[in-house]
């Protein structure tokens, strides 16, 4: 596991500095940016807004048939208007900013697979160093024990499912939810 100070001083050199733009947080010209969320911190989210789940999240949407019949998928994503994510207002603000997804709190880092990836973001480069990187770091290793652990039970889940023909699921680290 990597080390939170050195990941730090990976990301200091980044020079980033949120714009507040609210571009990682809308849908994008292809529409592709989805925001990815588990179902704890679906659970977070409702505890936090005193929304329901349905009211935060909806089901990723690309569906893979099931063995037996049946379509699935794994991950469930914030709900959005015509242009963005429900939680941001329109002064760009998040509105749930407490309880946002880790997602959100490492944007645009993520340390995957050994290394830092660093996602196209208007904010690199703003100035010399990047002030955030300390909390970012810490986020992004929060964020890789949660994933891994979510994926974990997520697996143990699956393995468990029988979905009929005509059935629809998303299989979460809570279990098989049938939809629609
Ligand atoms: S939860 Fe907040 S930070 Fe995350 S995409 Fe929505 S508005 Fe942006």
């Amino acid at each position: 596991m990597k080390n939170a100070r050195h990941l730090a001083d990976e990301i200091r050199p980044t020079g980033f500095t949120c714009l507040m733009c609210g571009g990682c947080c809308s849908r994008g010209e292809d529409d592709g940016n989805l925001v990815l969320v588990s179902a704890p911190e679906i659970r977070a989210i409702m505890d936090f807004t005193g929304l329901a789940w349905d009211d935060i999240a909806e089901p990723y949407p690309d569906m893979m048939p099931a063995e037996g019949g049946g379509e699935f998928t794994l991950a469930w994503c914030l709900r959005r208007t015509e242009t963005a994510c429900i939680f941001l207002n329109e002064n760009n603000r998040c509105t749930i900013y407490p309880a946002r997804p880790l997602i959100c709190r490492t944007y645009p880092f993520a340390w995957e697979e050994g290394k830092l990836s660093v996602y196209a973001c208007p904010g690199i480069g703003q100035n010399t160093l990047c002030n955030e990187a300390d909390t970012i770091a810490e986020e992004c290793i929060r964020r890789e024990g949660a994933e891994a652990e979510d994926a974990e039970r997520t697996g143990e889940i699956f393995m468990t499912m029988d979905l009929k023909p005509g059935e629809y699921a998303v299989v979460d680290s809570e279990g098989v939810k049938r939809i629609g």
